[in-house]
């Protein structure tokens, strides 16, 4: 697990400092990774095409409006609900 976390940490700051700038509004300075599925849905936290780069601003916004960010495609569940 340790180490996981360990490596969990450096991808995100190499994913920071390759992406600067928000995927979301393309204006802020990135400062979280996001996992588009999310660990609780089965996603990967150290598989790069599942995380995305987000300002602090769009990440707040993502995670308090979760139905929203699955409108937008930022947030993916691992299944299908068909009266979502
Ligand atoms: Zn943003």
């Amino acid at each position: 697990m340790e180490s996981k976390y360990r490596q969990r940490r450096s991808l995100v700051a190499q994913m920071l400092e390759e992406k600067p700038v928000c995927e979301r509004c393309d204006a802020g300075r990135s400062t979280d990774i996001h996992e588009v599925v999310s660990r609780a849905r089965g996603g990967s936290i150290l598989d790069p095409a599942n995380l995305v780069a987000l300002c602090r601003q769009c990440h707040s916004f993502i995670t308090q409006n979760p139905l929203v960010a699955e409108a937008e495609g930022w947030s993916k569940h691992s299944w299908e609900r068909d009266d979502a």
